[in-house]
């Protein structure tokens, strides 16, 4: 067994130890101490960061049987059971799990009493926390929840750690998780809050800092929250106060305007757009016009060749309709619409061949293209621009031939 001095005293961060053990973990090396201040892995909770004797501890296990504590680090080390060892435990990330995880404690119990719903697991992630609640809960709830964790917070309640043996969990009645085992760890929140949890925590509640809810996301009938406390809270603070400058400096507006003034923007967008479809069908009367003068015999009729410059795909499909509509002629246009480099072939729908489809596929065969259509119109993509021309004019022989 190792003695876990976290459990008892979470801002233990130096400890003199001796080695019990040194395991090869393929390239690594997994050590077992006597005691140690290292947190391993679980309850939600990740493990804790640092050094033993200047080697870096990458990793920390509890054993499947739950006993020992594993400490990895790189690489193999000469160490002999029996040898003394020094174990320093990274502070920031120490700090940063008691905020998260002490925060979780409070967010739990606030939820239980604004909402009545119960956390059935909790996750620390790298930047944000989640728990799982067993009901949903909207914007309301999850603000009622959070006023009232910050309250615990701002009135810096002690935390107390209780090891108890089960005959003395009479003591505790607002337990609310099952336990086994003959010793048992009670966190409590002085006046809010009785948990049974092996992870490590604050010691009052104003270590905790700020708790921010940031959102829910739905999971069937359940709801999964996402929240941040302490300097994670202020990093979030700080990222969604840069974001909204920069947007604010973008628009050439305030941030209390971003919101507003995008809006307009979109507004104003879609009436351009509208404007410029209703010019285009003005223009393309003409421009159809120019192209039916230019077009060339295949043998049994006409067809229109061009590759077409400054256009997107709608623009062009409506040009290609517009042509169609001259009796027996056929047009066979290419289009560059921002990164694609596309192909349009349509005929008059009185023309009862060649099919467009079948000629799309042949012309996209011989250019490693992708595309198809049906027998009056079709559609393909090349690899790229410089090809059009060149796949124009294979089709053009095709229909020739
Ligand atoms: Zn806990």
């Amino acid at each position: 067994m190792t003695d876990r001095l976290y459990t008892l005293d979470s801002k233990l961060l130096e400890f003199d130890a001796t080695i019990v053990r040194v395991d090869q973990a393929g390239e690594n090396s997994a050590v077992v101490l006597d005691r140690s201040a290292f947190y391993p892995t679980g309850g939600g909770q990740p493990f804790d960061q640092g050094t033993l004797n200047e080697h870096r501890v990458t990793d920390v296990q509890a054993s499947d049987d739950g006993g020992e504590v594993l400490h990895i680090l790189d690489g193999p080390v000469d160490w002999q059971p029996g040898i003394a060892v020094r174990g320093c435990v990274d502070g920031n990330r120490r700090r940063d799990h008691r905020q998260q995880h002490s925060g979780q404690h409070i967010l739990t119990q606030a939820f239980s009493e604004t909402s009545g719903r119960e956390t059935t697991s909790f996750h620390m992630g790298q930047s944000t926390s989640t728990i799982d609640l067993d009901g949903l809960v909207d914007r309301g709830a999850m603000d009622a929840a959070e006023r009232r964790a910050n309250e615990i917070v701002f009135e810096d309640r002690a935390v107390h750690t209780h090891v108890v043996t089960p005959d003395e969990l009479p003591r505790f009645p607002s337990l609310r998780q099952s336990f086994t085992g003959s010793s048992i760890r009670v966190i409590e929140v002085d006046g809010f809050d009785q948990s049974t949890c092996g992870g490590t925590h604050v010691q009052r509640t104003g270590e905790i800092g700020l708790i921010a809810v940031l959102g829910a996301e739905r999971i069937k009938k359940t709801s999964r929250v996402e929240f941040v406390c302490g300097t994670r809270a202020l990093d979030a603070l700080h990222q969604a106060h840069d974001v909204s400058q920069q947007a604010a400096r973008a628009l050439t507006t305030s941030p209390d305007s971003v919101v507003q003034q995008l809006r307009r923007l979109q507004e104003s967008l879609k009436s351009q757009q509208k404007r410029i479809k209703q010019l285009f069908g003005e223009v393309s009367d003409k421009l159809a016009a120019d192209l039916r003068s230019e077009a060339r015999s295949h043998g049994e009729g006409l067809a229109v060749v061009r590759v077409l410059e400054g256009l997107n795909r709608d623009e062009a499909q409506l040009l290609a309709a517009k042509l169609c509509q001259e009796p027996g002629l056929i047009a066979l246009l290419g289009v560059q619409d921002g990164l694609e480099a596309r192909l349009l072939f349509q005929r008059h729908a009185k023309l009862v061949s060649p099919a467009m489809g079948e000629l799309m596929k042949r012309v996209l065969t011989r250019l490693e293209g992708r595309g198809g259509g049906s027998p009056t119109a079709a559609q393909g993509i090349l690899a790229n621009h410089e090809q059009l021309n060149a796949a124009l004019e294979t089709a053009f022989q095709e229909l020739s031939s």
